[in-house]
């Protein structure tokens, strides 16, 4: 393919997940984890296109029609991913209660683990309906909150979620384990743990 040679606009040759997490990443207090080199911030494409294709390849025989996310860093993985199940449509929730959204949604009310604080998610009621087979994307799976906040609204429309996938897993963090305990299938690119030292290491679920 002709990107694996292609330089990155961070100027390097496109790598994993995993690999651009121990390049770049930075673990600060609380566990977060800083990616705004490659991931929320500066987007490396090339790794957004092999993010895509890998999410593809995972839930291929999932029956995906429509893929869900947040705004604002799962938008980017949602298209580009999207382009590889032959362009089905992403909706995002929206977080902040827009004058021109309709007031016929579906809403939960999210923590936000990164920010401290609850905000109300929403989808109009326009997009999604009791014939699609929702993929769930996001950036990272802390919690869980955002992810089981937007299954909670796929199951209000009557779809169903056939998937979630996630870029950036924290092992340290309840998410993941509440979402395999819902048995919806949850494929997490990078699993992140922390050292003694403070360092990052990569674990299996
Ligand atoms: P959860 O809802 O699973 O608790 O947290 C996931 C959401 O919080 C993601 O949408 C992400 O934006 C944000 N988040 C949680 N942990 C981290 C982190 O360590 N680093 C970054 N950059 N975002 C995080």
């Amino acid at each position: 393919m002709w990107y694996y040679n292609r330089k990155t606009e961070i100027g390097e040759t496109y790598g994993t997940v995993k690999q651009k997490i121990l390049k770049y990443g930075e673990m600060r207090e609380g566990g977060v984890l800083k990616v705004d080199s490659f991931l929320n911030h500066q987007i490396d494409v090339a790794l957004m296109q092999e993010i895509g294709k890998e999410f593809a390849r995972l839930f291929a025989d999932a029956g995906v029609n429509k893929i869900l996310t947040i705004e604002a860093s799962g938008i980017g993985i949602a298209c580009i991913t999207a382009q590889y199940f032959g362009n089905v449509p992403v909706v995002f929730a929206k977080k902040s209660e827009a004058k021109n959204l309709d007031s016929d949604v579906y809403s939960t009310t999210v923590h936000s683990y990164t920010k401290g604080k609850d905000f109300t998610v929403r989808v109009s009621k326009k997009y999604l309906s009791a014939e699609d087979k929702v993929l769930i994307l996001d950036d990272f799976l802390a919690n869980g909150e955002a992810a089981l906040g937007l299954m909670k609204i796929v199951k209000a429309s009557g779809a169903e979620t056939v998937g979630v996938g996630i870029c950036i897993e924290k092992a340290f963090q309840k998410g993941g384990d509440l979402i395999r305990a819902t048995g919806v299938p949850l494929h997490s690119l990078a699993i992140v743990d922390v050292q003694r030292d403070g360092s990052i290491k990569f674990t299996e679920k």
